[in-house]
C-alpha cells in the first residue's frame, strides 16, 4: 500500500502523544489523525471517490496538513494552488483537472466560491475550529503506486499552466529521499516559512517532516524577525527555506547572539541558487551551515542536495539524490562530461508520471523516463551539479554567452547590496543588453558609477552590466524566488 497519509498516521499509532505541529498552535500526531479522519470521512459522504480531484486552497497554517493528509486518505486527488489566485486561474485549473470539489480557507474562499459556483461544483469554506459530522474513515485509501496522488500547476513561460502529475510513490520516495539528506530524525524540530501549497514546503518539507515523526513549525506570512524568534522559542534544530528568506533573514534584527541558536544543526536550500556570500554570513549569524539543493515540481521538489553523508561543496547542489540519475546534455542530446554547460536531465523515483491532459508537453520533456528541465548546468568529476542558470534567462550580449547567476554573485558580494536581478533588455547593437535591478541597503550612497567600477574590477568586460536600476523591492513568486519574468524591461529603462 503505499498512501503519504498511511506513513504520518503511523505516527500516531507510535505516540499519538508526540507533538506534530509545534507553531502557530501545538497539534499531536493524535489531533492530526482524528482531524484528517473525519475530513476523509466527510469526503467520502460526499460521494467523492479516489482518483476525483479535490482542489484545496490554504495558507501555511496548522489547518493545512489537517485537511491535506484527510483529503490523501481518502484517495483523491488532490490540487494545491496559491492562495493569491484569481478567480479566472482557479477557474482554469478547475475546469483544467475536472475537479468535483473545492475547498478553501476562509480568508480565500471568496474566488475559489465564486469560481466553483459558476461551475455548479460543492464548495466547503474552512473557518477555524472546523469540524466534520461524517462517520471518520480510519483506514487510509490504498493506491497503486502509479496512481496520481497529486497534481501541481507550474506557470510555465509560455501557454496555459500545466498541471504535474505526482504519483502515490512519488510521495513516498521523495521523503525517502530527502530523509537522509538531513538526517532528519522523530527528535528533529522543523521550522519552515515556506508555502505548503508549492511542492517544496508540501512534498519536501511537510511530509518528510511528519512522516518521520518529527515536529514542523510553520512561521506564515513569512517575516524574517518572526522566523528568528521560533527558531529560538521552539529550539528548532533544522529548517528550510528560499535565498530570499536566508537574506532576509541576515538583515533582520533579533537581539540574538549565536549562542541562541544553539539547538540548530543545519538548513536547507532550494528553488533558487544560493550567493556563496549568504552561506558564508549564514554560518557567522547562526554557526549552522546551509546544504543547497535543487529540484522542480516535476521532480517533486527533490532532485539533488548536499548531502549531510558525503563532502559537501558550496556553491553546487549536491550529487543526484539516493535512487535518482542526473545527466548534463548538448543541443543534440549528447551526454557532457565534466565541467561543460549543457542542459539538465534528472531520471530516477521522484520524477512526475507526466502533465495532466497535455500528452505533448509530457512527450516534451520526459523523454524515456528522462526530465528535461530547462536548466543549465556541469556536473564535476564526482557527479554534483552546479546550475548555471536556467536556459530561458541566458543573455546573449553580442554573441557572447551571459550567465545572469554569475553577474548576480559578484554584485551579491557588495555590501551595500541586499537583493539583485540580472536580466537581458533587447538591444540593437548587441541584440541583448545586460541589466541589474538591485535593492541596495538602508542608507547606501552607492551609485551607478561606484557598482559599476565594482563590476568592472571582477567581472570580463562584456559581463558587465550596462544599466542599473534601483529599486525598493523585487518582484517574488509563490515561494519568495524572485520572479524575472515580472521585470517590465520598458519601466526598467525609464528607472535606469
Ligand atoms: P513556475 O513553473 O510556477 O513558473 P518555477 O519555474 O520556478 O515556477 P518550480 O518547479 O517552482 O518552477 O522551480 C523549479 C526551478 O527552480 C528549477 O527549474 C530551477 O530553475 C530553479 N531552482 C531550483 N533549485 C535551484 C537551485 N538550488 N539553484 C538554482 N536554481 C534552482
Amino acid at each position: 500500500m503505499v498512501n503519504i497519509a498511511a506513513d504520518v498516521w503511523a505516527q500516531a499509532d507510535t505516540d499519538a502523544d508526540r507533538v506534530a505541529i509545534r507553531s502557530p498552535r501545538t497539534v499531536t500526531f493524535g489531533q492530526l489523525r482524528r482531524t484528517n479522519e473525519q475530513v476523509a470521512g466527510a469526503v467520502r459522504a460526499a460521494g467523492i471517490d479516489p482518483l476525483d480531484r479535490v482542489l484545496f486552497i490554504a495558507p501555511s497554517i496548522p489547518e493545512f496538513p489537517e485537511v491535506y493528509y484527510g483529503l490523501h486518505a481518502a484517495g483523491v486527488t488532490v490540487i494545491t494552488m496559491n492562495t493569491m489566485s484569481t478567480e479566472p486561474e482557479i477557474g482554469y485549473v478547475l475546469d483544467d483537472s475536472g475537479a468535483s470539489l473545492v475547498i478553501a480557507w476562509h480568508e480565500h474562499a471568496g474566488r475559489a466560491a465564486a469560481a466553483a459556483a459558476d461551475r455548479g461544483l460543492p464548495f466547503w469554506q474552512l473557518d477555524p475550529g472546523f469540524t466534520f459530522d461524517a462517520e471518520p474513515l480510519t483506514q487510509a485509501h490504498q493506491h497503486a503506486p502509479q496512481d496520481t496522488a497529486l497534481i501541481l500547476y507550474t506557470s510555465g513561460t509560455t501557454g496555459r499552466p500545466k498541471g504535474a502529475e505526482l504519483t502515490a510513490a512519488n510521495l513516498v520516495d521523495t521523503v525517502a529521499s530527502f530523509q537522509p539528506v538531513l538526517n532528519i530524525s522523530a527528535d528533529d524540530r522543523f521550522g519552515t516559512g515556506l508555502p505548503l501549497f508549492h511542492v517544496y514546503g508540501q512534498a519536501v518539507c511537510m511530509n518528510t517532516t511528519l512522516a518521520t515523526g518529527a515536529s514542523f513549525s510553520l512561521v506564515h506570512p513569512f517575516d524574517p524577525k518572526v522566523m528568528l524568534d521560533v527558531m529560538v522559542a521552539d529550539e528548532l534544530t533544522t529548517m528550510a527555506g528560499v535565498p530570499t528568506m536566508w537574506n532576509a533573514m541576515l538583515h533582520a534584527e533579533g537581539g540574538y547572539t549565536p549562542r541562541d541558536f544553539a539547538a540548530m544543526r543545519l538548513a536547507t536550500s532550494g528553488g533558487a541558487s544560493l550567493p556563496v556570500e549568504v552561506i558564508r554570513a549564514f554560518k557567522e549569524r547562526f554557526d549552522c551551515a546551509i546544504l543547497e539543493g535543487y529540484g522542480l515540481t516535476e521532480s517533486t521538489g527533490a532532485a539533488t542536495f548536499n548531502d549531510i553523508n558525503r563532502e559537501q561543496k558550496a556553491g553546487t547542489v549536491g550529487p543526484a539524490l539516493p535512487g535518482s540519475k542526473i545527466e548534463v546534455r548538448d543541443s543534440e542530446g549528447r551526454v557532457i562530461g565534466p565541467g561543460e554547460p549543457g542542459e539538465v536531465f534528472i531520471w530516477g523515483p521522484t520524477i512526475m508520471k507526466g502533465y495532466w491532459n497535455r500528452p505533448d508537453a509530457t512527450a516534451s520533456d520526459l523523454r524515456d523516463g528522462w526530465l528535461k528541465t530547462g536548466d543549465i548546468g556541469t556536473v564535476d568529476e564526482d557527479g554534483y551539479l552546479s546550475i548555471v542558470d536556467r536556459v530561458k534567462d541566458l543573455i546573449i550580449r553580442g554573441g557572447y554567452n551571459v550567465y545572469p547567476r554569475e553577474v548576480e554573485e559578484v554584485l551579491y558580494e557588495h555590501p551595500d547590496i541586499v537583493e539583485v536581478a540580472v536580466v537581458g533588455l533587447p538591444d540593437e547593437h548587441y541584440g541583448e543588453e545586460i541589466a541589474a535591478v538591485t535593492v541596495l541597503s538602508e542608507g547606501s550612497t552607492a551609485t551607478t558609477e561606484s557598482i559599476r567600477v565594482w563590476a568592472k574590477e571582477r567581472l570580463s568586460a562584456y559581463k558587465v552590466p550596462h544599466l542599473f536600476a534601483f529599486v525598493d523591492a523585487l518582484p517574488k513568486g509563490a515561494t519568495g524566488k524572485i520572479l524575472k519574468r515580472a521585470i517590465d524591461r520598458d519601466e526598467l529603462r525609464s528607472l535606469a
